[in-house]
Formats: structure tokens, C-alpha cells, sequence
């Protein structure tokens, strides 16, 4: 179905954007003889592009961020009276929809006590990054610099977080990297680095204190991690892994960060990804789903210990977080975060979230029965990824083009899933990834899986 507003009506919109946008991720070149597409309006899970088609966007806007899908006249309608109220003050202040979102935000993170604001998923990161290097400084004498981060993880385009950086292609053409953060080994056990093995969890796990052990404990301050690594192919860690990642960090004294950048706010069917493993983090960062793309605002939450630490000496001129986000003091942030934590608690979408995602990991494992280039399928609640390899035996990625061409095929059908490309890296997978509202019915999950079913057919029949 197209939408009624006429295509011409904005081809001059499309034609500014052709000449003078730069679009995120992309290479250019086609649109000197195409048209860059242009999004224009979009309800629930509907979204219509500048030539009126119409799509069902099983991404929530095309990076797992509109989690309470388009178009919410509650959530423009808290925004508006916020800015005619106050628009903004600079953080080193309160505001009333700060502490009320604060307050909220921590009754759903229990043992969490202090949010720190800033405004996207990198900038929070960095902030946990910055308070690490600080209790370092302060707390070990400027021991334990180090930050290990995870293989397969992306924690986002900063240097410090790009440098923390475990996908190969995003950093390549970009260093040097800051000096101080290691990499540890993934713990996606279909690609398994240690062979067929039982208790592949606690292996990786382990591979994580060996690199602690190589770079010597006193020098390694912090261990950053993805509950659900998103970006690197929904690796859904495996079992054991959690529970003996925090016996290592206890072990050895070592913050954990978990970054909630995607599975934060109900994407997984908990508030946070690492509800599931009963983890106890130090820091949690996250961003896209806290206001689902209706505001810019990122939060780095802390717990009461670690808060603490910034404040033990007031007559010291150092003893605090020497630290702001300019626009971290925009209300309508957390003015949205709260209309949103809302929705999402009023609207039961947790639930659907469990329900929905069982029906499409369900779907995708039907699919990996009829098509014999799935080689995986992997998620929790509406968060699923799905593999495609050349031979189900050597788990050959598929060459990039035709993940591509999967999701150009769903894209024409009106369609829009994501396709992660990453074939150049060494034995990287190639994904088709799925993360729609957590709004979505039945019908919505199964159009998803039906078209995918019709382009794996199209492009590999
Ligand atoms: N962490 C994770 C896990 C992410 O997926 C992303 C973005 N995709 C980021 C951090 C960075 O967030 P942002 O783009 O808002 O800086």
C-alpha cells in the first residue's frame, strides 16, 4: 500500500538530500544515477519512504532504537510541554524529568543506584570509561589503566569506544587507537574456537582470565561487554558463560560494564539483557531504547559503591567526575525516557516481547529447515539474527552480495531487515538481523519470516 502523500510533492527534498547529505554507512556512488532513499513519516510499525512505499520495519528504525514503534502522540505531546516549560539546563543541575526518570530507571535496576546523563550510546560508554581510568588513578595509583573489551562486540564510534572496538572492518581505516584497551576473546559457540567442546561458556569465559593473567590482574581496571552482542552477530552468550565472568572480575577486582545500548529497555524481554544471567554489574550504559529514537539521551548508571568514589574528599579539587555533556541537560531526554518506561510498563510490552520473539525465532528455525543456506539461528525476545553460510559443514560465510540481496528482496516487498556484511573478516559470519517494535502482533512477525522465506528462495533457489 502507498502512502497518499504524492511522491513529487518532495522531490525537491529528495534531491537536496542526493547533493548535500552525507548518509550514515554508506557508499555513495549509486545515488549520482538513483535516488538515496528518504524516510518521511511513520506509524507503529509502519514506516513510508519519499516514493509513498510503505514498509514494515522489522529493525525498529534500522538500528534496533524505536522500540515503542512510530508515531506516538503521548510521547511528542510530553516532549512539547517539556520544551515550553524548560528546554534545558546544563546537567550540573537537576531537572524535574531528570530525577523523575532517574527514580524510575533505578526501580527497575536493582542494586543500581546514580544515572549519569549524556547522549548516545558512545558517549556513555566513554563516560564509563573515563570513570574507570579515574577510580584507577585514584583508587590504585594509576594501576589497573587497562579496559578489556570483547571480540565481536561494538561499543560504538568514539575513539575511545571505537578503540574498544571488537569488529575488524569498523576500525581498520582509523587508527592508531588509544593505547590501554585488550581484547578478549568472543563466546559465540557456533564458530567455536576451541572445536566441539562441552561447557564452551566457562571455556570463554576462562579465555577472558587468561588474557587478564597475561597482562598482569594489577593492571586490568575494567571488563566491557555486551550482555547480547548485537552488531557482531546476536551472539546470545552461551551457558556458564555470565556466572564465571563475574567470579573473574570478582576475582580479580575488576568493574564490570555491561553496554545495554541495544538490549536496554525491554529488547530482550527484560528491562536489561543482563537480567537474564543474574549479573551484577558496576556500570550500565545504554541508549537507543531509552527514549526509542524520540529524543537523543544515554544514560552510564552506576552503582552506590562506585558513586561513592567520587566524592570521598571534598577538599580535594580532583575528588569528583571532571566530566559534562552539554546536551546531557536537555530535559526533553528524560522527559521521553519517562513517557516511554511508561509505555512499555503499561502496555505489558515486556511480555510481548518474550511472546513475539518466541514466535520469530520459532519462524526462523522453520526457515533454517527449509533452507538449507541458514546455518544458525540465534536470539532472545525480539532480537534474533540469522545466519547464512555456503556449507553448513565448514560454515563458509555466504558471499556479502547476497545477504545483500536478501534484504533488497524483503526491502521490495515491503520489508525492511537488517543484513550485517561481514564476510571480510576472518571467518566472520554473515547475519540477517531482526529487531522490530516491541509492539508487533503475530501477523507482523509472520509477514517478517514470509518474506524472508520468499528472498532466501529468489536469491538462492
Ligand atoms: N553500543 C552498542 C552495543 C551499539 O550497538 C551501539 C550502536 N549501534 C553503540 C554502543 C553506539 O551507540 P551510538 O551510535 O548511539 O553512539
Amino acid at each position: 500500500m502507498n502512502h497518499p502523500f504524492a511522491a513529487n510533492d518532495i522531490s525537491n527534498v529528495v534531491e537536496a538530500d542526493r547533493v548535500h547529505v552525507w548518509h550514515h554507512l554508506t557508499q555513495h556512488k549509486p545515488y549520482e544515477t538513483s535516488d538515496p532513499k528518504v524516510m518521511v513519516e511513520g506509524k507503529g510499525m509502519k514506516i513510508w519512504d519519499a516514493t509513498g512505499k510503505e514498509h514494515l520495519d522489522a529493525v525498529s528504525g534500522g538500528v534496533w532504537t524505536v522500540n515503542i514503534g512510530y508515531g506516538r502522540e503521548s510521547m511528542a505531546d510530553v516532549i512539547r510541554d517539556q520544551l515550553l516549560k524548560l528546554n534545558y539546563y546544563a546537567g550540573a543541575a537537576g531537572s524535574v524529568p531528570g530525577a523523575l526518570f532517574a527514580e524510575k530507571l533505578i526501580e527497575k535496576m536493582p542494586g543500581m543506584s546514580r544515572v549519569y546523563y549524556s547522549n548516545s550510546g558512545s558517549e556513555a560508554n566513554e563516560k564509563a570509561f573515563k570513570m574507570i581510568r579515574q577510580i584507577a588513578h585514584r583508587k590504585h595509583g594509576g594501576r589497573k589503566w587497562k579496559i578489556l573489551y570483547r571480540e565481536r562486540d561494538y561499543h560504538g564510534t568514539t575513539f575511545g569506544a571505537l578503540s574498544a572496538g571488537g569488529q575488524a572492518q569498523r576500525n581498520a581505516q582509523y587508527g592508531p587507537f588509544l593505547p590501554g584497551f585488550v581484547e578478549v576473546p568472543h563466546c559465540m559457540e557456533y564458530r567455536s574456537q576451541w572445536g566441539e567442546i562441552e561447557n564452551y561458556g566457562e571455556r570463554a569465559a576462562d579465555a577472558i582470565e587468561e588474557v587478564i593473567l597475561r597482562e598482569g590482574p594489577d593492571t586490568v581496571g575494567g571488563l566491557c561487554l555486551e550482555p547480547i552482542t548485537a552488531g557482531g552477530g546476536v551472539i546470545v552468550p552461551p551457558a556458564g558463560y555470565w556466572e564465571r565472568v563475574q567470579q573473574i572480575c570478582e576475582k580479580y577486582d575488576i568493574l564490570l560494564h555491561i553496554d545495554e545500548v541495544v538490549c536496554g529497555v525491554g529488547r530482550t524481554g527484560e528491562w536489561f539483557g543482563y537480567q537474564h544471567y543474574g549479573v551484577k554489574p558496576d556500570f550500565v550504559t545504554m541508549a537507543k531504547g531509552v527514549a526509542s529514537g524520540y529524543a537523543a539521551i544515554s544514560c552510564t548508571v552506576t552503582t552506590e559503591a562506585i558513586f561513592d568514589q567520587f566524592k570521598d574528599d571534598p577538599d580535594d579539587p580532583m575528588s569528583f567526575f571532571r566530566d559534562i555533556s552539554t546536551f546531557g541537560g536537555c530535559t526533553s531526554g528524560p522527559a521521553a525516557a519517562l513517557e516511554n518506561m511508561r509505555i512499555v510498563e503499561e502496555e505489558g510490552l515486556l511480555s510481548n516481547t518474550t511472546k513475539m520473539g518466541e514466535r520469530l525465532l520459532g519462524n526462523l528455525q522453520s526457515l533454517m529447515e527449509k533452507h538449507e543456506v541458514v546455518g544458525d539461528v540465534r536470539g532472545k525476545g525480539l532480537f534474533c539474527g540469522a545466519e547464512l553460510v555456503a556449507d553448513r559443514q565448514t560454515k563458509d560465510p555466504v558471499p556479502e552480495a547476497k545477504v545483500k540481496a536478501v534484504a533488497a528482496d524483503c526491502m521490495e516487498q515491503g520489508v525492511i531487515i537488517g543484513a550485517q556484511n561481514r564476510s571480510l573478516e576472518n571467518g566472520m559470519n554473515c547475519a540477517l538481523l531482526f529487531s522490530p517494535a516491541l509492539i508487533a502482533t503475530e501477523s507482523d512477525i509472520d509477514a517478517i519470516t514470509e518474506a524472508v522465506d520468499g528472498a532466501l528462495g529468489r536469491v538462492f533457489g
